[in-house]
Parts: C-alpha cells; sequence; structure tokens
C-alpha cells in the first residue's frame, strides 16, 4: 500500500513505524504522519502528537477521538503539498496544502503550522489555517 501522506513511498516505508510509536525525527515527518494518521482513521496518534496548549486540544479525549473519527470517515485526502519548512533543534514551522474533500465538496486548505520539540519529542503546537490554496507568502501576510 502507498502511503496516505502521498510521498509516494510503501507505507510501511513511510509513515507506519511512526504510527506504530517510533518517534518522528523532524517536524516534517510528523506533519507527514499526522496527515495519514487522519486519512487512516488513527485518532490516538493525533491526540497523542498535539501539544496539550495548543488550540485543538481537547480535554474531553473520548469526544475529541469521535470528533476525530468523525472527520476521518468523512473525507477523502486526496494530496498533501508541502510549500516550506523551517526547523532547527526545537522548533519547526511548516507551509503546506492539504488536498481533501468532504462529501462532494471541495475543502482543501493552507496552513502555516508550528512545531516544538519537547523531551526529544515533537508535537503539533499550532496552525493559521485558511480555506482554499495559498502560497507560503499569503500565510505569512496573515
Ligand atoms: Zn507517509
Amino acid at each position: 500500500m502507498k502511503c496516505p501522506c502521498h510521498s509516494g513511498n510503501d507505507y510501511k516505508d513511510c509513515c507506519e513505524p511512526f504510527h506504530k510509536g517510533k518517534l518522528p525525527p523532524t517536524p516534517t515527518i510528523l506533519l507527514r504522519a499526522r496527515y495519514a494518521a487522519y486519512a487512516l482513521n488513527l485518532p490516538d496518534f493525533i491526540i497523542d502528537t498535539t501539544h496539550p496548549e495548543c488550540f485543538y486540544y481537547e480535554k474531553d479525549k473520548d469526544k475529541w477521538k469521535k470528533d476525530l473519527e468523525e472527520f476521518s470517515t468523512s473525507t477523502i485526502f486526496k494530496d498533501l503539498r508541502i510549500l516550506d519548512t523551517h526547523e532547527d533543534e526545537e522548533l519547526g514551522f511548516i507551509t503546506f496544502v492539504a488536498f481533501i474533500k468532504q462529501g462532494d465538496e471541495d475543502a482543501t486548505f493552507t496552513e502555516r503550522s508550528y512545531f516544538v520539540r519537547e523531551e526529544g519529542k515533537w508535537l503539533y503546537r499550532d496552525g493559521i489555517v485558511k480555506s482554499g490554496i495559498h502560497t507560503n507568502e499569503q500565510m505569512l501576510e496573515i
């Protein structure tokens, strides 16, 4: 099976090891693994890699899990395009376009997301999301 992160690689050589517990070494690899986890309906991976202070963090894990499952099963994950990455040892900024469809509706969005590394583990910290396709420069203007 090709990896749902659309890298073109086999899932077993791409995001699967991270879904099975290996720590993603960079924010970009974590972003790809999170996209694939949404596509494969693996809500625990999303919850486990979201920073507790993130805007999207939900204290009620059961409700959050249900919401994630609903999103994953009602969405088609068509493609992932990474526009820009800035990474160092502790911080990462990534601009990407997630090409998705919900029902017959195109729900593609562009996001500038922010990752932090805590105790050796990369976490999704927050993101600015804009619907549709935008350039990295447009995302930096927000
Ligand atoms: Zn992958």
